[in-house]
């Protein structure tokens, strides 16, 4: 049976392209079979820190009804499969994020994990992938402004009736840090799934067009991705 989740936040820039890449490239490693897909049709960037950018087809045409979601579907790091949006303005404004359900649809019965990559706020494009995931994951900065936003987006996704599977804790600092995880998860109302350390090497692999866990594999980033892919693969 597949598994959809959806990486969601309440606000923009706490890692969720990033959770996304990383996550989906290390559930591949680990032989699941992963799609991963830039359901942030608007400010669209996993196909800009894999490397697929300037692609004659991509989510934008599907969502515009253009193409089949086969024809962009690209292949990625570890061989996890990857569905990017365009950079157009004009490829955004075309996309009806109504179509998101159906092109899941095309793709459920060829994966075990599919994976969105959700826009940050609460617009429609932002609250339809929050309906289409058995589990959301919400990506949290240990700082209070990302807990309270993250806390509207858990809100809204039981509103829609959608799931919360847990958090994952994103550029935790070594020392310092407002809370630790048991505070979060307290805070939160869910299970932390995992903690990323703040990382130099996550921007540094980005600025190469490569996730952190393929081009800097022992980097402390790098760790705590792997031990959220088994997590989520429940291979620990
Ligand atoms: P979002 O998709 O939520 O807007 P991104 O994944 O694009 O956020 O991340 C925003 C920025 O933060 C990027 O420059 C990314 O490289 C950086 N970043 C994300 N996670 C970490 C981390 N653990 N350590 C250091 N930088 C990080
Ligand atoms: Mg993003």
């Amino acid at each position: 049976m597949v598994k959809v989740y959806t990486i969601a936040s309440g606000k923009g820039g706490t890692g969720k392209t990033t959770v996304t890449a990383n996550l989906g490239a290390m559930l591949a490693r680990y032989g699941k079979k992963t799609c991963i897909l830039d359901a942030d049709v608007g400010m669209a960037n996993l196909g800009l820190i894999l490397g697929l950018d300037e692609l004659p087809v991509t989510l934008h045409e599907v969502l515009a009804g253009k193409a089949r979601v086969r024809d962009a579907t690209y292949e990625g790091p570890f061989g996890v499969k990857v569905v990017p949006s365009g950079l157009s303005l004009q490829g955004f404004q075309q996309s009806n994020p109504d179509r998101l359900k159906d092109v899941m649809t095309d793709l459920v019965s060829e994966f075990d994990i599919l994976i969105l990559d959700a826009p940050a706020g609460i617009s429609r494009d932002g609250v339809i992938p929050l309906t289409l995931a058995d589990g959301v994951i919400l990506v949290v900065n240990p700082e209070i402004s990302s807990i309270v936003d993250s806390l509207k987006t858990k809100i809204l996704t039981e509103t829609v009736g959608g799931h919360i599977e847990g958090a994952i804790i994103n550029r935790v600092a070594t020392s310092g840090n407002e809370f630790n995880t048991a505070q979060m998860e307290k805070l939160l109302g869910t299970r932390v799934i995992g903690v990323i350390p703040e990382d130099p090497n996550v921007r540094r692999a980005s600025a190469g067009r490569t996730p952190v866990v393929v081009k800097y594999p022992a980097s402390s980033a790098s760790h705590a991705f792997k031990h959220i892919a088994a997590d989520v693969a429940g291979i620990e």
